[in-house]
């Protein structure tokens, strides 16, 4: 095995990428592992997706992100981070996913294996575990749920046209996905066991799709769950009993949970709670000297708290804490400097 490196981070996400900027801006030898492509979650957004924040509150490491419309797309995020990665000439292994996070005195072997099987082991001072919350869906546990023509990730309504589909959840995934579904001619009903949608819905979604159930273009089943999943059919436990639905594709669109497992088997506490990695959160260390967190680990399973827009700045706290130098204030957006 080479030198210890000086940071080894898992996860070459948004919030990965910035880490490892912020390590080389400060002088530190850093290297990311990914199990994926780079930033591989904004490949299984939905392809025609803009994003919520604007290109500045996305950018990395000071260089600009400029795009003609007011929020970037897909399209153009992947492009921009692609392109920080060759910028900075980041250390970036793609398909290599970390099983495990061994202690080694006073710095770490990180423990990988290659999409082709080939088991590697990296020493490092200091290893940030950036792994994000797409690590598994959250299934429903109902027979059929494995069969091909049921996804957890949505892409794209042209496969659905003039298709009878059922969409399970009451998210922003399953609202934004039941109305694409419904634009690009899908028949679509919606089903939650909820007596209606989540309270945390976009709210210039939420209208548009509650006159599209109001005028009977969408269906919706409410207090309803999913008890089976069968070829063309999704069986329902509803107020008004047992139902069959007929469904040619099935959307489960009940949200991801992030892996704490690297972090648990290392023995860092996890608050089975709200999924909290024991930290300290002015440095994100965890309680195991030298481990760090950053991005959306950081907030457990609450996936609303932490997005690219502020996880792009935990990087500077690890560097500071492995400079033993005090953390500096995030950066000033444009808008504000110009006022
Ligand atoms: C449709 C959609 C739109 C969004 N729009 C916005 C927006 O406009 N603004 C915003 O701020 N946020 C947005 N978000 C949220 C944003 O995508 C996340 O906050 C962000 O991706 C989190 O970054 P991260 O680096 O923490 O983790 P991720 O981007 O999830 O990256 C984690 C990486 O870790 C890798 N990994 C996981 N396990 C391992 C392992 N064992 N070994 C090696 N690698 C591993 C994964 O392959 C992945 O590449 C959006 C999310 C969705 C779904």
């Amino acid at each position: 095995m080479s030198a210890p490196l000086d940071l080894l981070i898992i996860g070459a996400g948004p919030c990965g990428l910035a880490a490892a900027i912020s390590a080389q801006k400060a002088g530190l030898g850093a290297r990311i592992l990914d199990a994926g492509a780079v930033v591989s979650t904004i490949t299984q957004y939905p392809y025609y997706v803009s994003f919520f924040s604007t290109a500045e509150k996305l950018s990395l490491g000071g260089v600009p992100f400029v795009v003609a419309t007011d929020k970037p797309s897909r399209r153009d995020g992947l492009a921009y981070y692609r392109a920080i990665v060759r910028h900075f000439g980041l250390d970036v292994r793609q398909y290599e996913r970390v099983t495990r996070i061994e202690p080694d005195g006073a710095a770490f072997v990180v423990h990988s294996e290659t999409l082709e099987g080939e088991r590697r082991a990296t020493s490092a001072r200091a290893v940030c575990v950036a792994t994000g919350y797409f690590g598994s869906p959250n299934h429903l546990g109902v027979p059929g749920e494995e069969l091909p023509h049921v996804t957890h990730v949505y892409h794209e309504g042209h496969p659905a046209f003039q298709q009878d589909v059922v969409v399970v959840g009451g998210g922003n995934s399953a609202a934004e996905a039941a109305l694409d579904l419904w634009r690009a001619g899908a028949r679509v009903t919606l089903v939650h066991f909820g007596p209606t949608f989540d309270k945390r819905i976009k709210p210039w979604v939420l209208p548009d799709l509650q006159n599209r159930m109001n005028e009977g273009a969408i269906g919706a089943r409410w207090n309803s769950r999913v008890t089976a999943i069968e070829p063309g059919v999704v069986a329902l436990a509803g107020p008004s009993g047992d139902d069959r639905l007929p469904a040619r594709f099935v959307y489960v669109m009940t949200g991801f949970a992030p892996n704490m497992e690297l972090l648990r088997e290392v023995g860092v506490p996890v608050n089975e709670e709200t999924g909290i990695p024991a930290h300290d959160p002015d440095t994100l260390e965890t309680t195991v000297p030298g481990l760090f967190i950053a991005g959306v680990v950081v907030a457990g399973y609450d996936a609303n708290k932490v997005f690219i827009e502020n996880g792009r700045f935990h990087g500077d706290k690890i560097v500071a804490r492995l400079l033993g130098r005090p953390v500096p204030p995030a950066p000033r957006l444009s808008a504000e400097l110009d006022t």
